[in-house]
C-alpha cells in the first residue's frame, strides 16, 4: 500500500466560518489562512486530501471515497468545540457502560445530559462517526495533551490521537493505520469464516467489530458471535491501555534525526568496540547508535520484504528509547543500549553480523550460530533494545511484597519481563512492524514473535540456574547432534536457547566489559537497589542486604556476582558458542581486580581469607584460582592500572561502599556476626520507625502500588514479618527473584545460611 493511493477526509471546522472544499483545487482559503496548517503536509504525502466542515458531509465522502481508494478520516477535535452535540447521542451514551465509565472520570467539568453521562460534542461526533463508518479509520488531532481525553476518544471509537501541531514525519505514517486495519481485515475474514466480524478488535477500534447496534449487559443475545468478541476484545485493549497508561512514560515528540555523514562514521566505530560506553553519548546519539545496528541487519536481502523505512524505525526508536524511566539509575534506556550493542558484539563474534559477510548461500550448518536466521537476529536485537521497557527501578520481589496490580495480573511469574515484552509489542504494533512477515497472522511473524518474547522471559533471573542447566545440556547435545537432521520443531527449539543464552550474557554483561565500564555500571545497580531499600524501608516491608545502603559492599557484591552467576552462565554458552571465550576472559580479569581490591581496601587478614560465605567459598576460591590462570594473557596496561586510587577509578559516588572502605578493621567472620545481628534487626520492628530515608531519587514505580501499601496494607506487612516465613526462593538461597543483577550475591547467601532455618 503506498499513500499516493490513500485519501483522507479531514473534518475541520473553522471557528470563524464555516466551509466545505476540495483541497485540491482551492488555494483561495489559504490565503485566508482557513486551513489547518497540516493540510500541506497532507497534501504532500496522501493522493487526495478533501476539507469537509460538516461532520455529516464529511461521513458521506468518506463513504464515497473508500469506495475508490483505501480513505481514512481525520477529525480536527479542537474545530469541532463549538458544534452541537448529535442529538441521538444522549440516549445511546446512556445505554453503553464502557464509555459511560471511561469518560465519568475525566470529563466531570463538561456538561451532562439528563442520565448523568457526558455530553462533550466532540467526544459524541467522534463515537457517532465512528459507529456509523465500518470500514474508514478514523483519527482525531488535538492539541489537548491530556491522557484521559485521549484515552476516551480511543474508547469512543477513534483508531488513534495525534497531538497536534502535527509533523510531516507523523504525517507520513498514517497510511500505516489503512494498511493494518486491511490486514487485519483480512487475517480475522480467514480465521472466523462466515461471521460477518470484519477485523482484528486489537488493533482497530470497536466500531469495526460489529455494526450492530451497543451492547449492554443485558440486551445483546448470548449467541452472537460478534457482540461476544466486542465484549471480550473491548475490555482486553482497555486493560492494556490502562497499564501503558500507568507504568509506560508518554512518548516524547519525535523530531528529525539527521546525522552527518562523518558523526556517522564515528558513531560506527564505536558500536563495533567492545569498549562501546552509553555515558559517552547524549540521548540523540544513543539513538543513532540503535538505528546504526539495526541497520546492520535489516540491509539483508532475507528482509528487505519487512519494508521498513528509515523515518520508521527512527520514530520506532524514539518511541522506545520514551518507554524508558530516565530517573532509573540503571535501568534506562542506556542500559537497554548497552544490551542490544553487547548483543550486537556477540553477532559480530560469531559472524552473524555485520551482514555481509555472512554466507548467505550456506545450504548446511556447520556450526551451531548458523541456525540462526536473519529474522532471528532482528527479533534478538528488538528484544534487547526493548528487553526492560517500562522498568519501574524496583524488581519483580518488590512487586510481589507490595502485591502490585502487576503481580496480581501476572501471578508473580516475571512480572517485569511480562511488562517489559508486552510494552515492547504494543510499540512493534504502534509502528506497523507487526504488519511485516505476511502480518500477525502468519507463521513467520508467530515464529519472530516467539523469539522476541522468549528472550525477553529469559533475562528473569529467578529462572536464570534453569536457563544454566538447559544451556549445559544444548551444549552436551551440540556435541552429538547433526543440525542438520534435526525437523523444524527441534531446530526451533534449539535457536530459542541459543537466543535465551546470548540475551542472558548480554544482560549481565556488564561484569565483562572494560574494568572501568564494570566498576560504573556497578555502582549505578547498587544506587537502583539501595533506592528500592529506602522505599521498602519507609513502607515499613524487610529490606535485603543488597538493598540496604549501610550495608552492601560493591568488591564482595561484584566477586559474588561473577562466581556464583555470571561465570557459570559464560563458560556454559562459551561450551555451544567459543566464540564467547573473549568475555569469560574479560570477566575473569575483572575478577582478579575486584579481588584485588578488596584484599587492599578491606584490610582483611591475607588473600587466603574465605569469603563471607563459608559453604561457598570453596566454589569461590576455585573461581578465583581459575581465573588466575585464565587471565594470564591480560595486557600489561590492565594490570599496571590496577593501583590507581579508587577515587580515579570511580566516577559515581556511593557513599556507603566508601564508608565501608574506610572502616578497615572488620575482619570477615567479624562481618558475618554483624550480619547476622542485622538480620535479626530487620526482621523484627526496629527498622520500621527508622525513617532516615534519603529519598534522593525515588524509581518511578507505580503509584498505586505505594498508595496501596502505605494506606492499607502497612499494618499486615508488619505483621506478616514475624510470621511470615521467607519467599520459596529465598529459603533455597536461590539467586532468583530478587533481580536481573544482584551485585549482593555474597550477602545474599550468608542471610540465606543464617536464617534459613525458620
Ligand atoms: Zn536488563
Amino acid at each position: 500500500m503506498n499513500p499516493t493511493d490513500c485519501s483522507v477526509i479531514v473534518l475541520y471546522q473553522s471557528p470563524a466560518q464555516p466551509y466545505a472544499i476540495d483541497g485540491s483545487t482551492n488555494s483561495e482559503s489559504t490565503e485566508n489562512n482557513q486551513w489547518p496548517t497540516y493540510m500541506v503536509s497532507l497534501q504532500a504525502v496522501f493522493g487526495q486530501v478533501i476539507l469537509q466542515s460538516n461532520p455529516a458531509e464529511a461521513l458521506e465522502r468518506a463513504r464515497e471515497c473508500n469506495q475508490v481508494s483505501p480513505t481514512l478520516l481525520l477529525i480536527d477535535l479542537d474545530a469541532l468545540l463549538g458544534t452541537e452535540c448529535p442529538e441521538e447521542e444522549y440516549d445511546y451514551d446512556d445505554t453503553d457502560s464502557l464509555y459511560t465509565l471511561s469518560c465519568s472520570s475525566s470529563c466531570s467539568t463538561n456538561s451532562t445530559n439528563s442520565s448523568g453521562t457526558m455530553a462533550d460534542p466532540r467526544m459524541a461526533w467522534v463515537k457517532k462517526i465512528s459507529r456509523e463508518m465500518s470500514t474508514v479509520p478514523i483519527v482525531v488531532c488535538s492539541t489537548n495533551d491530556s491522557p484521559s481525553f485521549m484515552l476516551d476518544c480511543i474508547h469512543a471509537g477513534a483508531s488513534d490521537y495525534l497531538l497536534k501541531p502535527l509533523p510531516l514525519y507523523t504525517i507520513k505514517t498514517l497510511f500505516l493505520k489503512l494498511h493494518r486495519c486491511r490486514a487485519d481485515s483480512k487475517m480475522h475474514d480467514s480465521s472466523v469464516q462466515g461471521s460477518s466480524f470484519p477485523s482484528s478488535p486489537v488493533s482497530c477500534p470497536d466500531h469495526f467489530l460489529s455494526n450492530s447496534p451497543p451492547i449492554t449487559t443485558t440486551s445483546y443475545p448470548p449467541n452472537s458471535l460478534n457482540n461476544r468478541f466486542k465484549e471480550i476484545f473491548n475490555r482486553d485493549m482497555q486493560l492494556t491501555k490502562a497499564i501503558m497508561d500507568i507504568y509506560v512514560p508518554l512518548p516524547q515528540h519525535a523530531k528529525y534525526m539527521t546525522i552527518t555523514s562523518q558523526h556517522k562514521d564515528t558513531l560506527k566505530k564505536a558500536i563495533f568496540s567492545w569498549d562501546y560506553c552509553p555515558f559517552d553519548y547524549d540521548s540523540t546519539d544513543l539513538i543513532h547508535c540503535v538505528y546504526l545496528i539495526f541497520e546492520q541487519i535489516l540491509v539483508s536481502p532475507e528482509l528487505s520484504y519487512l519494508g521498513i523505512g528509515q523515518g520508521q524505525l527512527y520514530d520506532f526508536i524514539i518511541d522506545l528509547s520514551s518507554a524508558y524511566h530516565d530517573e532509573n539509575p540503571y535501568h534506562n534506556f542506556a542500559h537497554a543500549v548497552d544490551v542490544l550493542q553487547c548483543l550486537f558484539h556477540f553477532l559480530c563474534q560469531l559472524g552473524l553480523l555485520p551482514y555481509n559477510t555472512v554466507d548467505t548461500g550456506r545450504s548446511s550448518y556447520q556450526l551451531p550460530q548458523d541456525i540462526l536466521r536473519p529474522l532471528d537476529v532482528f527479533g534478538l536485537l528488538l528484544a534487547a533494545i526493548g528487553h526492560d521497557a517500562a522498568h519501574p527501578g524496583v524488581n519483580n520481589m518488590f512487586l510481589i511484597n507490595s502485591a502490585t496490580p502487576l503481580a496480581l495480573l501476572y501471578n508473580d511469574h516475571s512480572i517485569l519481563e511480562s511488562l517489559h515484552s508486552m510494552t515492547l509489542f504494543q510499540l512493534i504494533k504502534k509502528h506497523g512492524f507487526d504488519q511485516f512477515a505476511g502480518g500477525c497472522g502468519s507463521s513467520s511473524y508467530q515464529e519472530f514473535r516467539k523469539t522476541v518474547i522468549t528472550s525477553i522471559l529469559a533475562t528473569d533471573m529467578s529462572l536464570h540456574s534453569d536457563y544454566v542447566t538447559k544451556i549445559k545440556e544444548q551444549a552436551d547435545r551440540m556435541k552429538t547432534i547433526d543440525l542438520n537432521s534435526l525437523d523444524s520443531v527441534a531446530l526451533q527449539n534449539e535457536r530459542l536457547l541459543l537466543c535465551s543464552g546470548l540475551i542472558k550474557c548480554a544482560d549481565i554483561s556488564n561484569v565483562t566489559r572494560p574494568f572501568m565500564r564494570a566498576e560504573k555500571w556497578a555502582e549505578l545497580l547498587v544506587e537502583e537497589f539501595v533506592l528500592q531499600g529506602d522505599l521498602e524501608r519507609e513502607l515499613g516491608m524487610p529490606v535485603l542486604p543488597m538493598n540496604d545502603r549501610t550495608k552492601v559492599i560493591l568488591e564482595d557484591s561484584q566477586i559474588g556476582f561473577i562466581c556464583f552467576v555470571a561465570l557459570d552462565l559464560f563458560k556454559s554458552v562459551q561450551k555451544v558458542l567459543p566464540e564467547m571465550s573473549f568475555a569469560v576472559n574479560h570477566m575473569e580479569s575483572n575478577l582478579k581486580r575486584w579481588e584485588h581490591r578488596k584484599n587492599s581496601n578491606h584490610n582483611c587478614a591475607s588473600t587466603d581469607t574465605p569469603l563471607v560465605v563459608p559453604a561457598a567459598s570453596a566454589a569461590a576460591g576455585a573461581a578465583a584460582g581459575a581465573a588466575t590462570g585464565a587471565s594470564a594473557g591480560v595486557k600489561e596496561e590492565t594490570e599496571s592500572s590496577w593501583e590507581a586510587p579508587i577515587e580515579q577509578q570511580t566516577t559515581i559516588h556511593v557513599e556507603t561502599v566508601t564508608k565501608k572502605r574506610t572502616s578497615g578493621t572488620m575482619d570477615c567472620n567479624t562481618q558475618v556476626v554483624e550480619i547476622h545481628k542485622r538480620v535479626s534487626l530487620d526482621s523484627g520492628r526496629d527498622t520500621l520507625s527508622n525513617s532516615s530515608t534519603r529519598f534522593k531519587k525515588m524509581p518511578s514505580m507505580p503509584a498505586m502500588a505505594m498508595e496501596n501499601y502505605v494506606e492499607s496494607k502497612m499494618t499486615t506487612v508488619a505483621a506478616s514479618i514475624d510470621t511470615k516465613p521467607e519467599h520459596p526462593n529465598e529459603a533455597r538461597g536461590e539467586w532468583g527473584t530478587h533481580d536481573s543483577s544482584n551485585p549482593s550475591y555474597c550477602q545474599y547467601t550468608v542471610l540465606s545460611t543464617i536464617s534459613t532455618p525458620h
